[in-house]
């Protein structure tokens, strides 16, 4: 079979199993070195440490892969995020990113990479084969764009005109020396509408992200205390953030209204075992912020919902939650709420005062100040 009729069948294949805008480029070094280290210099990554790490593999994957002659990238695409309930203040709802809502994609790509490489080799069956879908040290997005999957977006995501940017990534580095394809004109134009659209001004600007601003890493990645001045900003969001892909007109609007039912209830996130978390959420993307994160999550959510449903919740929280985490971000929460219910909130947080945790005092002690 010669490199294009091979090149043919592996496309097919890998459509087959789902992948679209199937694409590739010829493995190099990126041209990006000075930009990436000045934005860990900068301290962009945050909380990501590994991205401190494997950096020459990063920027050129035949560091890693010596044999590597194709990356072929992909786009795996999910639904677009469902409408959601404009009561969700009253009915005591968070908001979970569109990706996360199907099965954990980490696995369910996995296994279509797995199975797609299977079958490439039965094509080549002594071609090397590497597979990655947000799963390790490679510049997806930099791929995909210079494969042509699509071009990045100032909201630093990839997308394209067939299928906007509702999707996964996911690589396949071969050692098969197949045609390439060239990258596709970047049709942002004037268009600035993510950046208007994100409400923590993590889009600094077109192209440029700082994620310890973004409510998908202080959802997801950021493990200690969310900063306060941020809290108010996270609107809805327990997990992830879909507002700057609403925003972009390449994008499909939302769809399925049944979906929405899916909304997590609040106060129940913040009862969840380490049992019940996993029975629900161990199976979704949604693991990743662990049981702790996504009840200190929800704290934020219920103070952003301005109700006074919210109150007997977060006292439960505040009184009886074992992560300090969750206890701290409850007593923040509680004095955003205080016009509702003062003397229980008060009586709440005098008692908070004798927590163990010195943060939880800390943060009783502030929202009593408030009152
Ligand atoms: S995901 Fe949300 S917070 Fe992050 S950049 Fe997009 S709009 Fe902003
Ligand atoms: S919203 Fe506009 S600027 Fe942002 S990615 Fe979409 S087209 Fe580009």
């Amino acid at each position: 079979m010669g490199p294009e009729e091979l090149r043919r069948a592996i496309v097919a294949a890998g459509e087959v199993l789902g992948f679209r805008q199937i694409r590739a480029a010829r493995p190099a070094r990126l041209d990006r070195e000075a930009f990436f280290e000045r934005w860990l210099a900068d301290g962009r990554a945050g909380d990501m440490r590994f991205l401190l790490h494997h950096r020459k593999a990063r920027l050129d994957p035949r560091t890693r892969y010596g044999w590597a002659r194709t990356i072929v990238s992909a786009f795996a695409p999910h639904p677009p995020p469902p409408p959601f309930p404009g009561d969700w203040r009253g009915r005591l709802l968070g908001r979970i990113a569109a990706y996360a809502r199907a099965p954990d994609y980490h696995d369910e790509l996995g296994r279509r990479l797995a199975a797609w490489a299977a079958q490439i080799r039965t094509l080549a069956p002594d071609a090397r084969i590497a597979s990655y879908t947000d799963t390790g040290a490679i510049f997806e997005h930099e791929w995909a764009a210079q494969a042509g999957v699509g071009w990045t977006g100032k909201h630093t995501l990839t997308l394209s005109e067939e299928r906007g940017s509702y999707g996964f990534l996911a690589e396949l580095l071969l050692s098969l020396d197949l045609p390439v394809d060239e990258p596709v004109a970047e049709r942002c134009g004037t268009c600035t509408r993510c950046v208007e659209a994100c409400p923590t001004g993590a889009i600094e600007g077109p192209w440029l992200l700082d994620p310890r601003r973004c409510i998908s890493y202080l959802t997801i990645e950021h493990g200690g205390a969310i900063p306060e001045p941020l809290r108010p900003l996270l609107g809805e969001w327990v997990f992830g953030c879909d507002l700057c892909q609403l925003a972009c007109p390449w994008n499909a609007p939302a769809s399925d209204a049944l979906e929405a039912e899916l909304a997590p209830h609040l106060p129940e996130l913040l009862t969840l075992d380490e049992q019940s978390f996993a029975r629900r959420y161990g199976n979704s993307a949604v693991r990743r912020t662990g049981r702790v994160g996504l009840a200190r999550n929800a704290a934020v959510v219920l103070a952003n919902t301005g109700r006074p449903e919210a109150i007997a919740p977060l006292l439960g929280a505040l009184a009886g939650h074992d992560a300090p985490l969750v206890r701290e971000h409850a007593a923040w929460a509680l004095g955003q709420l205080t016009a509702h219910a003062p003397q229980v909130v008060a009586s709440a947080l005098e008692h908070a005062l004798r927590d163990s945790s010195e943060p939880v005092r800390d943060a009783a002690r502030a929202a009593r100040e408030r009152l």
